[in-house]
């Protein structure tokens, strides 16, 4: 069989993943990089203290590294200040952040009132679904959602018409996590802005993928999490506009997030420390610099472009096998979807991990997308950069597999 020649094949750098796998589920979350570990190694082995308490040189040389790590999160999405960026668990906790702290707390310039409306759209992830309507029970405010056209993207045009004054967050995928739809997010930033609405892209499955600036995607707050960017768990990042974080009350109290504390009354400090209570997760800002700085020595135009490949040579290779149906567009970010007619998802995923193909199959965090496609279920094959050819062959062998097995 032809092993893929590509540059960008770098299964080498990833030693969990044994030879002769194809590991198709990084939208789940990506395989970690021998420079992540060894990041996440040295902090726990060789320099780890806690930060901004220590008054000894290694605490103090930590809080170094654990700001660096800010700074360079700061910069990689393009945004002005590294005090802008907020670390949090990850994209859930984000999203949570901003609906709780800006829009769902009384103290908050931005607290819905009854009437007020929230815009999302059929293809969020429960991340970006639920935390808003827990907000909309307590403040009386309304959700819209924003359909799809034909091919499995955020229609805004049809989001253009439904927009309103009373519109104050409009919060959608920047990729979606289930059809690999890239959102013209310029485009939603000037019409939420357009009825005075505030935009929160949730940038978990575009970091990955392709080149990211906020300040020219004009957008508000943007999510992420560092697991899916071939970093660890338990740690990603909020980034909002300075003016916005300023005048937004804190979520969770405690420890690090004030400036003073008295039974006579509390004082916090600004952000980001304002949101960032109790000990942090120290080594997994190590390990998100890491991360980072291995998909910038690759360069995300070049991922994004082997990412684009392989979804067309998978599109393309499961066109022909029977009976197979392709979710979402041709020009899809890493992410392929599909059904095969009469064969549930789940045992499509089972007999091709049979053939050490690893996808994932479910309604992917995403059952009302699911139920709008009449479906309850999807086959998903997702791309990073370890992935070759190779893959997409494996891929292709399995489902022929499925295919005659289900005759
Ligand atoms: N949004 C999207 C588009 C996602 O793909 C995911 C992860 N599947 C999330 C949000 C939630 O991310 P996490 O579980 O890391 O908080």
């Amino acid at each position: 069989m032809p092993v893929s020649t590509r540059p960008l094949d770098r299964l080498s750098d990833f030693p969990a993943i044994p030879e002769g796998w194809a590991y198709l589920d990084t939208a789940a979350t990506a395989q970690k990089p021998r420079p992540v570990i060894d990041a996440i190694a040295r902090g726990y082995g060789e320099t780890y203290a806690t930060v901004h308490r220590g008054v000894y040189q290694r605490s103090a040389d930590m809080t170094r590294a654990y700001e660096a790590g800010r700074a360079r999160a700061a910069a990689f999405i393009g945004a002005p200040s590294a005090d802008e960026v907020v670390f949090v668990r990850g994209a859930t906790e984000g999203i949570n952040l901003v609906a709780h702290g800006a829009f769902g707390n009384g103290d908050s310039p931005y607290f819905l009132r009854p009437g007020d409306r929230i815009m999302l759209s059929m293809l969020e992830h429960h991340s970006n679904i639920v935390p808003w309507q827990m907000i909309a029970e307590r403040t009386g405010a309304e959700i819209d959602v924003a359909p799809l056209t034909g091919d499995g993207r955020i229609d805004l045009d049809a989001m253009a018409g439904m927009l309103t004054e009373r519109h104050r967050i409009v919060a959608l995928a920047h990729v979606s996590n289930v059809l690999g739809s890239v959102l013209d997010a310029r485009r939603a930033a000037d019409l939420a802005h357009g009825v005075g609405a505030l935009l929160l892209l949730d940038g978990c499955q575009a970091v990955p993928r392709m080149p990211v600036d906020v300040a020219a995607l004009g957008c508000d707050f943007y999510v992420f999490s560092a697991h899916k960017l071939y970093g660890p768990t338990g740690i990603g990042v909020l980034w909002g506009r300075s003016e916005l974080l300023a005048a937004m009350p804190p979520w969770q109290g405690g420890g690090a997030m004030i400036d003073k504390v008295s039974f006579d009354g509390t004082s916090y400090a600004p952000p980001p420390g304002r949101f960032e209570a109790g000990t942090p997760h120290i080594v997994g800002v190590l390990g998100l610099h890491a991360a980072i700085d291995y998909v910038e020595a690759i360069g995300l135009d070049a991922i994004a472009a082997h990412e684009a490949a392989l979804v067309r040579e998978t599109r393309d290779a499961l066109r022909s096998v029977n009976s197979v149906r392709l979710h979402g567009p041709e020009d899809a970010a890493g992410i392929v979807s599909f059904t095969m007619e009469g064969v549930h998802p789940h045992d499509i995923g089972t007999i091709l991990d049979e053939g050490k193909v690893a996808i994932r199959a479910g309604h992917h965090c995403a059952q009302p997308l699911m139920a709008h496609l009449g479906i309850d279920a999807t086959a998903r094959a997702s791309f990073g950069v370890y992935n070759g050819r190779r893959d997409v062959e494996a891929l292709a062998r399995g489902l022929e597999r499925v295919s005659r097995i289900f005759g």
